[in-house]
């Protein structure tokens, strides 16, 4: 593997009818990726789609805000968790933007933090979903950190859209961090991305979502990381093999993966 795309949704139905031709172009080219589910049906194509692959691994969770019909059912996951490529449960957390309403906003933290639980007794990271709600999210990543199995504690944020400060919360709370082709078309991110140390940066396409700038509009695929990735490399001022070399080994650190 040459590269490697940290949170992809190729399980999303965008790629049902060319899923094969995805899949052959990042073989190609040496491409991996975590497939992350957003709540038990999508998490089970996740598992479905990478367990004869590999390079290709999966992510199991229930999104704050996907799907809000789905009453998280800790067992099902447990089950799932037992397949192979699963490296991790997510992409869990809190998503204010899209939901304003308190009474909400608190089955949201109820929801993450039974899922953080899930992720501790399986010893497994979490992919964190994060947006305008990065305090709380602190709050109650340092809530487990000091508890019982808190050394366990570790993960991702994934489309990172923080401040400094809170990129060095989440360093302290051993997160890393993920950026993906809004980097390429936006300059908001560039402050923070050259102040977090290249240990704890990952690169992501978030697709079928925010294609890097050449495809921007159009539906974005895990191939696409290699743009995420020379962005990245010139924001931090190093080659682009480094920075690819770099995120492969990050990925591979915080999930587990044996690349
Ligand atoms: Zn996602």
């Amino acid at each position: 593997m040459k590269l490697i795309d940290a949170h992809s949704h190729l399980n999303s139905k965008e790629f049902d009818s060319d899923l094969k031709e995805v899949i052959s172009r990042m073989k190609e080219k040496e491409i991996g990726t975590i497939i992350v589910g957003t709540d038990y049906e999508s998490s089970g194509r996740a598992v479905e789609i990478s367990q004869n692959e590999p390079t290709f691994f999966s992510a199991i969770g229930l999104h704050p805000i996907d799907n809000k019909d789905e009453v998280f059912n800790e067992d099902l996951y447990r089950d799932l968790a037992k397949e192979k490529s699963v490296v991790a449960i997510g992409e869990c957390g809190l998503d204010y933007y899209w939901e304003k309403n308190e009474e909400k906003r608190a089955r949201q933290r109820d929801l993450f933090r039974s899922q953080i639980r899930l992720a501790l007794s399986l010893d497994l990271p979490l992919m964190i979903h994060c947006r305008n709600a990065y305090e709380d999210t602190i709050v109650i990543l340092k809530e487990f950190k000091k508890g019982e199995d808190g050394e366990k504690l570790r993960g991702n944020i994934h489309f990172f859209a923080g401040t400094v400060e809170f990129a060095k919360e989440f360093i302290e709370l051993s997160f890393t961090m993920s950026f993906t082709g809004v980097i390429t078309f936006a300059s908001d991110y560039d402050e923070v991305i050259k102040s977090i140390p290249l240990s704890s940066i990952l690169a992501e396409t978030d697709c079928p979502f925010v294609s890097p700038a050449p495809n921007r509009g159009k539906r974005n695929e895990p191939i696409f990381v290699n743009q995420v990735v020379a962005r990245l490399a010139e924001l931090k001022g190093v080659s682009v093999e480094k920075m690819a070399e770099t995120t492969l080994s990050n990925t591979a650190r915080v999930f587990g993966l044996s690349v």
